[in-house]
């Protein structure tokens, strides 16, 4: 479903990607690991075109983007409709109820018509456990309800590709398992998913293949138990006992 190859970005001096290919196949579910600062984040927001790289091409279905010439508008739209994004933190927006949050792209974007998409939208909060909380703020739930909100806002649009961005990494220890717990639920209902994530035993349980990523390279990658449990590389094995 998605290949990328070649992927470069530079910030001023800084190269943060040297050329990362990566292909996920419909269904299936590929986990970046890395040291902070190895470019995780590029990689992801490259993929959606958040981020623009400097060359490169991102396929996802049978939308293609070559990033060897800047590209166009319509060419970006078309790409970011492509999947959808969980953010670190959910960014809900505040002066929204919990159902509206979730309908609001598929309103204002994809402007679809309220009642199908309202009804959608509850079917998505019950998916994620959270039914009884459509008519209340985001401020009124916990950390983890909240970011399970936010995955059931990123559904809502009907990507083809779900990416996942260190979605557990704000919340108290406590409030991880529940939003592991969706995704992992997610995996099963076979989405395709790209997971940042530093949660390695939810990789080794989940994932399809493991990409350790370091100073913008994929230094390894593979099924789980070759690259979590028998790494290669030693900066694998290095970073591997850094988090463990
Ligand atoms: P973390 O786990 O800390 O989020 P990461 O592996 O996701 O790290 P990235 O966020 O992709 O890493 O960042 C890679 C490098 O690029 C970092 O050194 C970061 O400071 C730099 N960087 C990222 N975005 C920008 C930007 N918009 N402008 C300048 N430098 C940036």
């Amino acid at each position: 479903l998605l290949s990328a190859r070649g992927l470069h970005k530079r910030f001023d001096q800084l190269e943060v990607l040297k050329g990362i290919d990566l292909d996920v196949r419909s269904g299936s579910v590929a986990v970046l690991i890395g040291p902070s600062g190895s470019g995780k984040t590029t990689v992801l927001r490259s993929l959606n075109g958040l981020e623009i790289p400097d060359a490169g091409t991102v396929r996802i279905g049978d939308v293609e983007v070559d990033f060897a010439t800047a590209p166009t508008k319509k060419q970006l739209v078309g790409l970011r409709a492509q999947s959808s994004m969980v953010f670190q933190a959910h960014n809900l927006f505040p002066h929204l109820s919990v159902l509206q949050n979730v309908i609001e792209g598929p309103l204002t974007v994809q402007r679809r018509p309220r009642e199908e998409v309202r009804a959608e939208g509850l079917a998505l909060l019950d998916r994620v456990g959270l039914a009884s909380k459509a008519e209340q703020h985001p401020y009124q739930l916990s950390g983890g309800q909240q970011q399970r909100v936010g995955i059931a806002r990123a559904l809502a649009l009907k990507p083809q590709l779900m990416l996942f961005d260190e979605p557990t990494s704000a919340l108290d220890p406590e409030l991880v398992g529940e939003v592991l717990s969706v995704m992992k639920d997610l995996a099963a209902e076979g989405w395709t998913m790209v997971v940042v994530t530093h949660e390695i035993r939810f990789a080794q349980s989940v994932a399809d293949q493991v990409l350790f990523l370091d100073g913008g390279v994929i230094v390894e990658s593979g099924p789980p138990e070759a690259v979590l449990t028998d790494p290669q590389q030693p900066r694998t094995r290095t970073f591997l006992h850094r988090i463990l």
